[in-house]
């Protein structure tokens, strides 16, 4: 259950049934990460649990930590689960991202958000699993302190009202993508485009999802020659919050009908955080109970 709990991020409670609490005050990837801690301490037979910030944070993979044993378990169980290597893996070879990439903040930025992590986190999981060595992570951590400068030069040049939100850098290696993020959240659409031959890519969907576009542009890749692909960008925010499935076609405007000569499937659930209550599955599964 979610609830707006205070000086503590969640507990697991096991008297007199066993149960989770996570606070409703953080955004989507500490909700997260809070959840799979508290999985842990229920998996792992442990008792009553109630994590305060710095279990959840500063215990993390630290050596000789002064913390319980029991709270690191947990934050390992949660690691493995919502971070294991094979995921990392598959997201690197989807988006074509070699090993020395993980050195770059972008890219770890993009790793996390499509791995619903935070930033740290996912830092951490790459340490873990020898993806990046422990200088590359402290340069990593570093760059977090100045997340705003990378979410500018994502969303350059849009400026939305504030940046508590996310920026997603969505190309068409993301097809059929799950963008499962917070209600303030920008997505970049990159894509190329084949303007010389007529298409276009249509973006009506993203709009129907609840996702305003701010900005569409496009720029020549390279020289200029007949026949040359654009890239096309379209800069879209979720303002309050967007879901739904989005069809992105590229196809020659006058045969709408026709089969798109490229096309990309996106689910968005853009609204988190999670607020006080039951998730709506879990509702919907007690309902049928009853
Ligand atoms: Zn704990």
């Amino acid at each position: 259950m979610f609830r707006p709990l205070k000086n503590l991020l969640g507990a697991y409670i096991d008297d007199p049934g066993q149960g989770v609490m996570v606070t409703t005050q953080r955004q989507l990837p500490v909700q997260r990460f809070t959840a799979a801690h508290e999985l842990g301490h229920a998996a792992l037979g442990h008792e009553a649990s109630f994590d305060e910030e710095d279990v959840l944070t500063r215990a993390l993979f630290d050596e000789g930590s002064r913390f319980d044993t029991r709270e690191i378990q947990a934050n390992a169980f949660a690691t493995a689960l919502l971070t294991p290597q094979w995921l990392i893996v598959q997201h690197m070879q989807r988006q074509g991202w070699a090993r020395k990439e993980l050195a770059d903040p972008v890219v770890v930025y993009q790793l996390s958000l499509r791995m619903g992590s935070s930033f740290a986190a996912t830092c951490y999981a790459l340490l873990d699993c020898k993806g990046i060595d422990r200088p590359t992570c402290d340069k990593l951590m570093e760059a977090n302190k100045k997340k705003r400068a990378i979410k500018q030069s994502l969303a350059k040049p849009y400026t939305p009202g504030n940046w508590y939100g996310d920026v997603w850098l969505v190309t068409e290696r993301d097809n059929g993508m799950v963008l499962e993020g917070s209600h303030s959240d920008l997505v970049v659409v990159k894509v190329r485009e084949h303007a010389s031959s007529g298409y276009m890519w249509q973006f009506g969907e993203l709009a129907e999802a609840g996702l305003a576009i701010r900005e569409d542009g496009r720029e020549s890749e390279g020289s200029q020659h007949i026949g040359g692909v654009v890239f096309r960008t379209v800069i879209a925010e979720a303002d309050g919050g967007a879901s739904g499935h989005v069809c992105l076609r590229e196809l020659r405007p006058w045969q709408a009908a026709g089969t798109p000569l490229n096309s990309m499937e996106l689910h968005v659930d853009l609204s988190g955080p999670v607020s006080a209550g039951l998730l709506s599955v879990q509702r919907e599964a007690l309902l049928e109970v009853a």
